[in-house]
């Protein structure tokens, strides 16, 4: 099954892609088209994915880490790595999870903040897909506060002793490495954990209504012991793993517009097949309505995360600006998904239509890598210079 094609570009945004960013965006569309799209139904519907599998086809795509420099990884511009998040995504949002967590969050946190060393034993792995990261801030009693985490690191000779729990974390049933942050006497700091380390177990979260096709698991660190090495050298307090997160909340401006397109590709389809009242239902004025608000949401969405894009790739993106795009675009995508959903009646709610697991998935999206809650704060700290997280 192929991509359809749908005049929903009304303002000719593509124009504002040079010829590299569209066929880069092709070539993505092309595997996703190919390796995800006929089966990621069939994945979601039983809760697995091929993860290893679809890290290989990543890998050797160049998606993995495609925006850093070095070490096996592509070098891409901003705007090219968010246009692959957003075809990834248009297939589904447990799909870019696995190539955002991998890129943007362990290997970021590993190439921005490690040693050479372990630059060098972890990146061209990961960057081919053959070695599978995840990233644990995360905890049971602690998510959108981090700064007040349990998770504890003593230093122990020459070494580390680590103990403690994350909860929620991408990729961790299936990861090699892990990148924990863990409270120190030294403040909040990261290590490079082998998920081989004794001490160390991952179980899979199950019964999870939303990212299906998504390893999410629970890691628990029962006194694990590290050589002094593990540690992230760079990574000096809570200001590291935030940083992480402003790279992979920039995906999802851009990844969270996929799913949305997708969700209207779907509904204006079935619209024009669908027929009630003598006539098909994209005839009548309150579906175009939607039809009509839905693709100037996206549309205004995707100048937004392309301006962040352009602006990244000048070296001038604020954490603040990438709060405004996650923010915007999750709430739209969420709400153009629902409004789809109501397009397609009772076939709305089946998994022959992508729409409403889209609209699952962007649930989760709404929460990870900050709240929009969360990003109301921020915003509005910016705004009045007043912190009101506490
Ligand atoms: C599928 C999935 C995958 C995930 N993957 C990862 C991962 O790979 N790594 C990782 O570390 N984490 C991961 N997470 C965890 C995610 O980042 C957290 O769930 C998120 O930060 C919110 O934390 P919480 O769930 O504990 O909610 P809480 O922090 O308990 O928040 C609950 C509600 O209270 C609101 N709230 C909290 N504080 C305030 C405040 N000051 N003012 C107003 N409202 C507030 C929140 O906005 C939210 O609506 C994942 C989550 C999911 C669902």
């Amino acid at each position: 099954m192929t991509s359809p094609v749908l005049p929903l570009d009304l303002l000719d945004l593509d124009s504002l892609l040079t010829d590299e960013e569209l066929q880069i965006r092709a070539v993505v569309r092309r595997l996703v088209d190919d390796k995800v799209r006929p089966h990621v139904a069939g994945w979601y519907e039983t809760g697995h994915a091929p993860v290893r599998e679809l890290a290989r086809d990543f890998g050797a795509l160049g998606l993995l880490g495609m925006h850093l420099e070095g070490y096996g990884c592509a070098g891409s511009s901003a705007v090219a790595y968010g246009l692959a998040c957003l075809e990834l995504e248009a297939a589904d949002s447990g799909v870019r999870s696995l190539v955002s967590v991998q890129g943007s969050l362990a290997m970021f946190a590993i190439w921005k903040y490690g040693s050479e060393e372990q630059k060098q034993r972890w990146l061209p792995g990961m960057a081919k897909g053959e070695l599978i990261g995840c990233f644990g801030l995360t905890e049971p009693d602690h998510g959108s506060d981090p700064a007040n985490m349990s998770t504890r690191a003593r230093r122990d000779g020459d070494g580390w002793v680590l103990h403690g729990g994350k909860m929620w974390i991408t990729n961790a049933p299936v990861a090699d490495v892990a990148v924990v942050w863990a409270r120190t006497d030294e403040g909040v700091r990261g290590f490079a954990v082998p998920m081989d380390t004794p001490g160390v177990t991952a179980k899979e979260i199950t019964g999870k209504l939303s990212l299906r096709a998504s390893a999410t698991g629970e890691i628990v660190l029962d006194e694990v012991r590290l050589p002094a090495d593990a540690i992230l050298p760079d990574a000096q307090g809570l200001k590291a793993p935030l940083s992480c997160l402003t790279e992979a909340r920039y995906g999802i401006v851009w990844g969270a517009l996929g799913a949305a397109r997708d969700c209207l590709h779907t509904a204006i389809a079935y619209a024009g097949t669908r027929t009630q009242f003598g006539k098909p239902i994209a005839g009548f004025q309150l579906t175009q309505a939607k039809l009509a608000d839905m693709a100037l949401e996206l549309q205004k969405g995707f100048l937004l995360a392309l301006h962040l894009g352009r602006t990244a790739d000048r070296g001038a993106l604020r954490p603040e600006m990438v709060s405004a795009g996650k923010l915007n675009n999750v709430r739209e995508a969420i709400a153009i998904a629902r409004q789809c959903r109501t397009i397609l009646g009772a076939n709305g709610v089946s998994g022959e239509y992508p729409v409403l697991r889209h609209a699952n998935n962007l649930e989760s999206v709404l929460t990870y890598e900050g709240t929009s809650e969360i990003h109301q704060l921020v915003l509005g700290q910016r705004l009045t210079g007043i912190a009101a997280f506490g």
